[in-house]
């Protein structure tokens, strides 16, 4: 591992103020970030520590929703009454990821700043990365891609975003907070995360400098009727090969308000507006399920060894509402 600087952050500010020079990286968790430093894909000159800036409560709002701080851990959001109770799909997709030891590592901020895991990203003996080395190619483009992208994608990156607790905070219009050198601001988490485009190195729409301080969630609209579904190649400690949350509104036997959005597919969680819409307006059940998967992959541009995503993406959005209308999520069903 190359020799880089170390230190803790005394403050906000001092960190803001330290992550504007040029190969500084953020350390929280350090679940993703020590492996790839580990593996040579990372090579920062500083690191910053951010465990002794607190950061670490999750707290209601005077809006009626629920902030939740960076440094908070997977599990302790994951594990919180609030969450458990008004934001289950949330604690479910926390939940479905990873390990217990890692969940109680990593932390919220790192979960959205987490790096794909695109094989040819995290292996430098593989030559052509553009993420990992702008301007050298796209091995997975002809080589395997198999976990790859279905939407979004780029001639010069095809990897997707692995978290699935973003997936989750996507149909819960969640609110990232950060600060940088300009002061604060807030993204809505549609707004957080970029496309490749051609400059697939770029992961996200922070700025220099730019730290997430925390999370906001809306008042819950899914608490009673929300799923989060993982298909993956196996049942633990797997990333996924498609994803759905789900969540509904149903009053007097008819959908009110809707949100769906598709994990695994994509750089940033797929929201799927036009499934969304098909659904209001109708009684929860498999004629609205399967309507709203005839549209959910529409757009798709599979790869060669990915097009089993499109069909499994449309079956597994008829699984997830029809388990997000059937029930709430308790604590039976979290794994
Ligand atoms: Fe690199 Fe993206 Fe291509 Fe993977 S898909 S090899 S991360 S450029």
């Amino acid at each position: 591992m190359k020799t880089f600087e170390f230190r803790h952050a005394t403050s906000v500010d001092d960190a803001v103020t330290a992550g504007t020079a040029p190969g500084t990286k953020f350390l929280a968790g350090g679940t993703n970030l020590l492996d790839l430093m580990k593996g040579g894909v990372e090579q920062p000159e500083s690191l910053i520590d951010l465990r002794r800036l607190g950061l670490t409560t999750i707290a209601p709002t005077a809006e009626g929703g629920v902030f939740i701080e960076a440094g908070v851990s997977n599990s302790a959001v994951a594990n919180h009454p609030l969450i458990r109770t008004q934001y289950p799909v949330l604690s479910h997709a926390i939940l479905s990821g990873a390990t217990t030891q890692l969940r109680n590592m990593a932390t919220a901020g790192g979960n959205l700043l987490q790096r794909t895991r695109c094989p040819y990203f995290m292996q430098t003996t593989f030559s052509s990365c553009n993420k990992r080395d702008p301007g050298s190619g796209c091995a997975a483009r002809h080589g395997f891609h198999r976990e790859h992208a279905v939407f979004g994608a780029s001639a010069d990156c095809v990897a997707i975003h692995p978290s699935d607790m973003a997936v989750a905070l996507a149909i819960l219009d969640a609110v990232v907070h950060v600060q940088g050198p300009d002061g604060r601001r807030t993204i809505p988490i549609e707004g957080f995360f970029a496309l490749p485009g051609d400059t697939p190195e770029v992961d996200n729409t922070l700025g220099t400098g730019e730290l997430v301080l925390g999370i906001e969630l809306p008042p819950s609209r899914f608490a009673d009727h929300s799923w989060y579904l993982k298909v993956r190649d196996r049942h633990s400690y797997a990333f996924a090969l498609v994803s759905v949350a789900a969540g509904l509104h149903v009053t007097d036997g008819v959908i009110d308000s809707a949100a769906l959005a598709l994990g695994a597919v994509a750089a940033m969680p797929w929201r799927l507006r036009e499934a969304e819409a098909v659904l209001v307006g109708r009684a929860p059940g498999d004629e609205a399920f399967h309507a709203a998967a005839r549209l959910a992959m529409n757009g798709a541009e599979p790869l060669a060894q990915n097009a089993f995503k499109v069909d499994l993406g449309r079956h597994s959005v008829v699984r997830a509402l029809t388990r997000a209308a059937a029930v709430r999520i308790d604590d039976e069903d979290q794994p």
